[in-house]
């Protein structure tokens, strides 16, 4: 599918009944479904170009190359973050049409039933599991694997049902192209511990599997928001523009006049390609989709946030809410890169241009080869596991001084049977962050010989890091600082999983495809044997999953909200936000199935009028 051209704003109405800002993963959601209702009319701003067609985004095996390119990226840099050897973590985000999920690398992971009740239970009422359950199908449309490649990959668990007629294409990719990684994967866990015990898409299982991805089942593109929500014959409706490359700078309130003194969003500032500045108003609601990052700093930038934050920067406080930009949550993952055995290769091969040449080639005639699929695999992991970790949070907190951690909630959550405190996965490449936290440098494969790696992730971390301005520029970035590792316990916990990675490694089959005596890239070339040692790699290796959430959370406002569970942002009226700056928790996994589900479940509640 090649782009249709979005950048004008050749007859652009000076009214729209929504004003969408970003035109990224749950901004293209709401805009599609909002518009399925031919008499309602919607405008999207996306700051990125319309880059659909372009390989580099539609082949998903080349996203790494696409971090901190200007033209996709926004290229954002965290602050030096304390608990993990004063490093700055590279934080891409995207900007493009479509936003991160054109860019992203495409896993597929679905959250917890109990994530989602907790979030009920936070003050979240219609959040929880039993009403989201079903928005996790309505976003895709699953292709079975064959047969074959099911026996192969252990894939007998996809037992529950999947989306049948959603926007979003989610596949296997080619049945050929799996390394042998894949294979070993699940029957490694099974002999470490137990076969994985349900399907993800439950919101319960526990174990290891072969995650789909979101790619295309026959033409093996990637398939994301912005070629699937913003599909051609969306795009042909009347009712919806979409705009790119159109920067959005404020969101312009005015003060009721009725008595009630409450202020109420009535459109956006925003400059065009060609730099002009615009003024659009939107008669029913301004619809906030900038993500996680972008989306606070625009409160910030038009009034609504932290007095004392405006002040620094001479702008008015309108809403005075210190909950903006606090909250802010990621996975990290900590990567532990082993060589493979002789005279195997990995994907450490692609450093390789003849390579390269020769995969874009086998992809671009035939739809097979190690582009053609997603070979990341995913373990879910609980707390509980006594024979593999054995500890508890009780006895941590005892060692670490403290009796309680907040939110309680989420302690009570981690320690249910079931639930799952550590993701590990599987990458057939080496992942590098020593040399640096560029990504470049992570996935430069800039080491000699053939790798292959496994991470550990923190599922459920209690530090929270915050996004604020820095300036009254609208371009200038907001600072980030996710504080990573700030809370003490994360670092037990974290290490503790970690501790795990090199007995995965060990265990047969996996170990077969490790070179005996070979090199490590972790931990100084050493095994990783001591709790010390598993510390100082979360200090050296974290790195962000690139899944920021929860700087704008729904809660109740006394308990560190921005919107409530209608998603209106507190105080303003005609003014919500979508995005995943809403999560009050970060989800077990990779997020983008949470942020489609979420998506879906606010264009319901828009159209129903609440
Ligand atoms: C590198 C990377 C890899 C990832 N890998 C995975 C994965 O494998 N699996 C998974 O499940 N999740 C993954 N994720 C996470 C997932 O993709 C994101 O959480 C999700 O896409 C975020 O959706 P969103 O709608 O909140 O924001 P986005 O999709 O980022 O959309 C925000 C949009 O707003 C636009 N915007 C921002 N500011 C402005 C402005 N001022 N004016 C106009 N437009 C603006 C942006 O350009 C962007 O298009 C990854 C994310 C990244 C960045």
């Amino acid at each position: 599918m090649a782009a249709v051209e979005t950048s004008s704003t050749a007859n652009l109405s000076a009214e729209y009944d929504y004003v969408v800002v970003g035109g990224g993963t749950s901004g293209l959601v709401i805009a599609s479904r909002l518009t399925e209702n031919k008499d309602v009319r919607v405008l999207v701003l996306e700051a990125g170009a319309n880059r659909v067609g372009d390989p580099k985004i539609s082949i998903q095996g080349l996203a790494a190359a696409l971090y901190f390119d200007p033209d996709y990226d926004w290229c954002i840099t965290t602050e030096p973050q304390v608990g993990l050897n004063d490093r700055r973590l590279a934080q891409p985000l995207g900007k493009t049409l479509g936003g991160s999920s054109a860019i992203n690398l495409g896993m597929v992971i679905y959250p917890s039933r109990s994530g989602f009740d907790t979030w009920d239970k936070l003050g979240n009422p219609g959040w929880g599991w039993e009403t989201m359950e079903s928005y996790f199908r309505k976003f895709h449309t699953f292709s079975e694997p064959q047969s074959k490649l099911k026996k192969e990959l252990m894939l007998d668990y996809l037992n529950a049902a999947q989306g049948t007629d959603g926007p979003i294409h989610i596949s296997y990719g080619s049945e050929e192209g799996y390394p042998p990684f894949a294979q070993a994967w699940p029957r490694a866990w099974s002999a470490l511990c137990k076969p994985i015990d349900g399907d993800p898409i439950s919101g319960t299982a526990t174990g290891a599997f072969n995650n789909a991805a979101t790619i295309h089942p026959t033409t093996r593109e990637r398939s994301h928001a912005g070629n699937t929500y913003f599909s051609d014959s969306t795009a042909r409706r009347p009712n919806l523009r979409v705009v790119t490359e159109a920067f959005v700078e404020k969101i312009l309130l005015s003060q009721r006049n009725d008595g009630i003194n409450k202020l109420r969003a009535t459109g956006v500032t925003f400059s065009t390609k060609n730099g002009q500045r615009r003024q659009v108003t939107a008669t029913r609601e301004v619809i906030l989709a900038a993500g996680a990052v972008k989306s606070p700093q625009l409160l910030e930038l038009s009034g609504i946030g932290n007095k004392s934050v405006l002040a620094k920067y001479k702008i008015d406080c309108l809403v005075d809410n210190s909950n903006i930009g606090e909250n802010l949550q990621d996975h990290g993952f900590v990567p532990f890169s082993w060589e493979v055995a002789d005279p195997m290769t990995s994907g450490d091969q692609m450093r390789n241009p003849s390579v390269v040449e020769a995969a874009i080639e086998a992809y671009q005639q035939a739809k097979a080869g190690p582009l053609s699929v997603n070979a990341l695999a995913s373990a879910f992991f609980p707390l509980q596991d006594q024979d593999l970790v054995p500890v508890s949070v009780d006895q941590l907190l005892s060692e670490l001084g403290q009796t309680e951690v907040e939110p309680k909630a989420l302690r009570e959550q981690i320690c249910t049977p079931g639930d799952c405190s550590a993701q590990f996965t599987l990458a057939p490449f080496q992942l590098n962050p020593f040399p640096g936290d560029s990504p470049s440098q992570i996935f430069g494969l800039g080491a000699d010989g053939f790798y292959a790696s496994i991470v550990a992730v923190l599922n459920h971390p209690f530090s929270r890091g915050s996004v604020h301005i820095q300036s009254a520029d609208p371009r200038s970035s907001p600072i980030v600082d996710p504080r990573a590792m700030s809370n003490p316990l994360d670092l037990e916990l974290h290490a503790r999983h970690v501790l795990l990675l090199e007995k995965i490694r060990d265990t047969s089959p996996l170990r077969e495809l490790f070179k005996e005596g070979g090199r490590r890239l972790h931990n100084d070339g050493q095994r990783v044997e001591t709790l010390s040692q598993a510390k100082e790699a979360v200090k050296n290796g974290y790195t962000p999953h690139y899944h920021v959430c929860g700087t704008a959370a729904m809660l109740p406002r006394e308990s560190g909200g921005v919107v409530d569970s209608k998603l209106r942002v507190y105080g303003v009226d005609g003014l919500r936000i979508v995005d995943a700056s809403v999560f009050p928790l970060i989800p077990r996994g990779n997020i983008q199935s949470s942020v489609y589900a979420v998506a879906e479940r606010a264009a319901d509640i828009i159209k129903s009028g609440e």
